[in-house]
């Protein structure tokens, strides 16, 4: 274990902040698309694997109900600084694309995997995540080459996991099942463009960042830059070099990858994070929207929390105040939103946690999760039920079952982002759920060999009596749709 990777507990710090995960679309033409080298965290699309070398198969994602393959839901990078194995961490979320699996059984349609790297690995260099290579505190090895991406593993064009079966035609894509390349062919264009590739198109696209995703870099930062990258990116070839047959075959290439992601995959976000800030003020005039007014801190996410934490600088917490939950707790009449206006309701059947989640909700109302782990040495973080049944028992958070140590709550996933998944709520089998509850090893343990740890997600739904239509809150940016 890492010596120098010492936690220092703060004793003085108050309550624990919670950061919030917005979904923003990616501008492809300004910044390219996320590559592993950005650390990204982000919903739908293709997962990017932190470990490029080991991708998990198909048949450990299947759902545990109608055994079909889940979808990837999202992937959120959170590194700590313990243990050593730690220093890169992403924790994947899967799920069935199939609503009546998430109300049948919520929780066996979620999956949950934690993947890990130490600083020193094959595929990153130890100061790839360092704002400032320059001030890293280990040295650089001038020689230090990355694994060569030939040796990365294959995945699968619908779903990203890993692909050991490829197009017997082409030999130019790769496929996790039989019915992924079905798929492909059927609701995709395969089927027409399979062996109609131009030569040399590969170099070409490939330098114009159209296949190959590490040529362009996601973030616009030149002075961070890395140089061994900056050094490996090939040419940027411009776009007239292509014949009017190559550009017809790549704008098509781009038409089937969209039409595939429509069928198979949720559209794709990147996660940008932001504290919750609460302040008095907000609060005497009712709970509106806030902003921090920091934009330091807007553009910090937890990785960035955590990385200062690591690097034991405390920032001055200004006044976070953060106990609005027991603000609400206290509330004898509690407000309840219709349309856009909120009524005090005196009667007591109601469900306190969902009327709570409402207003935290409502403060920023385009929130899709909820990040808690953020202090997370203090104390084990409560989640923001949305209902006052259904909320996990003790026995419920099952321990880690590689090092059987206690699990704590990391984040929740919220029904906003449902919003984002151009889901048909008309349909029966639509996707829905109350909340997302993601529990992962308090020691983020490291087992020899094994390159997923699974993780817990319990789902809690919304209750009938929270959900009694005129408690429904809906606005342009909420649309909380009630459990069936
Ligand atoms: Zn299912
Ligand atoms: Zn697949
Ligand atoms: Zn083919
Ligand atoms: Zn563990």
């Amino acid at each position: 274990m890492d010596k120098d990777h010492t936690m220092e507990i703060d004793h003085d710090n108050q309550e624990p902040a919670v950061m919030l995960g917005f979904a923003e679309p990616i501008d492809l033409e300004e910044n390219g698309p996320l590559t592993a080298q950005d650390f990204p965290s982000k919903i739908g699309g293709l997962p990017i694997w932190l470990n490029p070398e080991h991708i998990p198969e198909s048949k450990d994602l299947t759902c545990g109900l109608c055994k079909q393959p889940m979808a990837f839901l999202l992937q959120l990078y959170s590194p700590e600084d313990h243990p050593a194995e730690a220093f890169h961490r992403m924790i994947y979320v899967f799920c069935c694309k199939t609503g009546t699996c998430h109300r049948l059984a919520p929780s066996d349609s979620f999956k949950v995997f934690r993947s890990q790297l130490g600083r020193f690995n094959p595929y990153y260099s130890p100061t790839a995540n360092d704002d400032d290579p320059e001030e890293a505190d280990v040295e650089e090895d001038p020689n230090w080459k990355p694994l060569e991406s030939s040796k990365h593993a294959k995945t699968c064009f619908v779903c990203g996991l890993n692909a050991p079966k490829k197009c017997s035609k082409c030999r130019e894509f790769f496929y996790c099942s039989e019915d992924h390349q079905m798929l492909h062919w059927t609701k995709g264009l395969h089927k027409t463009l399979c062996g109609k590739k131009p030569l040399n198109l590969d170099t070409k696209l490939a330098s114009l960042s159209l296949l190959e995703k590490d040529v362009k870099k996601h973030h616009g930062d030149d002075e961070n830059e890395d140089e061994d990258e900056e050094m490996e990116q090939p040419q940027i070839a411009p776009e007239d070099e292509l014949t009017k047959e190559e550009k017809e075959y790549a704008g098509r290439l781009k038409i089937d990858f969209r039409l595939v992601e429509r069928v198979a995959r949720f559209p794709e976000f990147e996660v940008i994070s932001e504290e919750e800030v609460v302040d008095e003020k907000a609060k005497e005039d009712g709970y509106d929207h806030e902003s921090s007014g920091d934009e330091q801190e807007a553009e910090d996410g937890w990785e960035e929390k955590l990385k200062a934490r690591r690097k034991k600088k405390t920032k001055g917490s200004g006044n976070k105040d953060d106990d609005v939950s027991d603000d609400l707790k206290g509330a004898t009449n509690a407000l309840v939103p219709v349309g856009d206006e909120l009524y005090e309701n005196t009667q007591t059947d109601i469900d306190r946690a969902f009327l709570t989640f409402q207003k935290r909700i409502a403060l920023f109302p385009d929130q899709v999760l909820r990040y808690a782990r953020v202090e997370y040495e203090l104390e084990n973080p409560e989640p923001l039920y949305v209902s006052d049944i259904g909320t996990p028992k003790p026995e419920d958070i099952l321990p880690c079952p590689h090092c059987h140590k206690e699990r704590s709550f990391e984040f929740q996933i919220l029904p906003q982002l449902l919003n984002y998944m151009a889901i048909d709520h008309s349909r029966a089998d639509a996707l829905d759920f109350g909340t997302v509850l993601v529990y992962s090893c308090k020691d983020n343990c490291h087992v020899k060999g094994k390159h997923y740890l699974d993780e817990l997600a319990i789902v809690q739904q919304f209750s009938e009596d929270g959900m009694q239509g005129k408690n429904m809150y809906t606005s342009d940016n909420v649309a909380v749709s009630p459990a069936k």
